[in-house]
């Protein structure tokens, strides 16, 4: 009988499907399944040797299997005889406790259990490089307020303008994008959705940005500092809850001076109580820790957070509410896992709704320029070390995320670390040298 991927693949034309999950460290891994052999894949699954695929799993472990989810395919807007498909994975029967896309389905689960269905839109920022990805692509985009730049977006109309088009023609309703406050740095926004659609779509839309712009002889990149003195690529989260039918906003509140319900206030506060452990996701590489607590770069402001604090519409704090029944969670970077950036939000959100956690004070503050007026406000872990230990000590956390999940996400990020710190420096040099 045919299912309904191969009714898809005979009304659109496909001749291949590119079976894709996602790894531990946020890389996507696929097969290219032809249409004709799509059906076995959807009941069985298409094997990969579990090693390889950095899900934590060892060279003697049985073929770990991609499962296709018929719910998330998407044929590519560039290259229309292939389409996407976004998998969850499994060894025999068992569903893979560790594999993102099963840890963010576990946490929509559980959101669904507390009557709660959180929606999020992501906006990501990104640098248009040289194919090399040593230097910013465009050579005139120099300016030293690069912010808005009218003129430099121009210079890279073709790759912005093609993007955005896709993402209309896929329905995911695109409604700005802009040149960043980095020389060469761009961002591009579309419609809000549930968690895991987010999930997916920002896969996708890392998937699709990098294929055109090296069509278009550049290369995207979402690292969060790329380069010292530029400000970073940040991944700012937009959150809100909504009653299961997704009718009813369960963050908004008319009497409240910020348009926010007591369940958005506990959810802050779990942000908060949890950032430690937060970071460890939202933050996920060496590099991270040079965009967070930057402080300054040459425009005068990163726009990244430095400390665990909330404020109203100031930009300057990890969580800001720019209006009614919707918070922004300003500290995840363009490496976090798009799954587990999801995942992470809802767990530390559920944990201070199931808590009643209070964020504390709200602060007005700059951080940039008067952080000192608040000096007891808990800083942002300075390096993933430290971040990774927040997350081991944050057992409610851990649990929420799932235990094998935890342990096998930290082990692999450990390892990440102790290869940095087998680099050395010649700025250890020039300090240490002559001491
Ligand atoms: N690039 C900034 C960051 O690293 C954010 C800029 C903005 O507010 O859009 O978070
Ligand atoms: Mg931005
Ligand atoms: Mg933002």
């Amino acid at each position: 009988m045919a299912t309904p991927l191969d009714t898809f693949a005979r009304e659109r034309g496909i001749k291949n499907f590119m079976v894709s999950f996602t790894d531990l460290y946020g890389g996507q891994r696929a097969k290219l399944v032809p249409a004709g052999a799509i059906s076995g894949v959807l009941e069985r699954g298409a094997s990969f040797a579990g090693y390889a695929t950095w899900l934590d799993l060892t060279p003697a472990h049985p073929d770990m299997l991609a499962i296709p989810d018929p719910n998330m395919v998407i044929q590519l807007p560039w290259k229309p005889e292939v389409a996407w498909i976004a998998s969850d994975c499994a060894i025999g029967t068992r569903a893979l406790e560790q594999a993102p896309r099963n840890v963010l389905k576990r946490m929509v689960q559980q959101a669904a259990e507390a009557g709660l269905r959180v929606r999020t839109g992501v906006e990501p920022e990104f640098f248009l490089l040289s194919p090399e990805g040593d230097r910013i692509a465009d050579p005139l985009d120099i300016g030293v307020k690069p912010c808005y730049d009218q003129q430099a977006i121009m210079r890279r109309y073709d790759v912005i303008a093609e993007v955005s088009e896709h993402m209309l023609n896929l329905g995911w309703e695109p409604y700005q994008s802009d040149h960043e406050d980095g020389s060469g740095q761009f961002e591009m926004n579309w419609k809000y959705d549930d968690a895991l659609s987010t999930a997916d779509k920002f896969s996708f839309f890392k998937f699709m940005l990098k294929s055109v712009a090296e069509k278009h002889g550049l290369r995207a990149t979402f690292m969060p500092k790329p380069f010292p003195g530029i400000t970073g690529s940040g991944c700012h989260v937009h959150i809100s809850c909504w009653s299961q039918d997704g009718e009813t906003s369960a963050f908004a509140s008319a009497s409240d001076e910020l348009g926010l319900s007591p369940l958005a206030y506990h959810f802050i506060g779990g942000l908060i109580r949890h950032a430690g452990a937060l970071t460890a996701i939202c933050n996920p590489t060496v590099n991270s820790y040079k965009r967070i607590n930057a402080q300054r770069c040459s425009s005068g402001a990163t726009w990244a957070p430095q400390s665990m604090t909330w404020s109203g519409n100031n930009r300057t704090h990890m969580i800001r509410v720019p209006g009614p029944g919707r918070i922004e969670l300003r500290l995840p970077d363009g490496a976090a896992n798009p799954y587990l950036l999801q995942a992470i939000i809802i767990a530390a959100g559920l944990s201070g709704i199931r808590d009643k956690l209070d964020p504390g004070p709200r602060s007005d503050v700059d951080m940039y320029r008067d952080a000192h007026e608040v000096p007891d406000t808990e800083p942002l872990p300075r390096n993933l070390l430290d971040a990774l230990r927040a997350y081991r000590d944050d057992a409610p956390i851990r649990a929420l995320m799932g235990e094998e999940f935890s342990k096998a996400y930290l082990k692999l990020r450990e390892v990440e670390w102790n290869s940095y710190m087998q680099h050395f420096t010649r700025w250890e040099i020039q300090h240490t040298l002559d001491v």
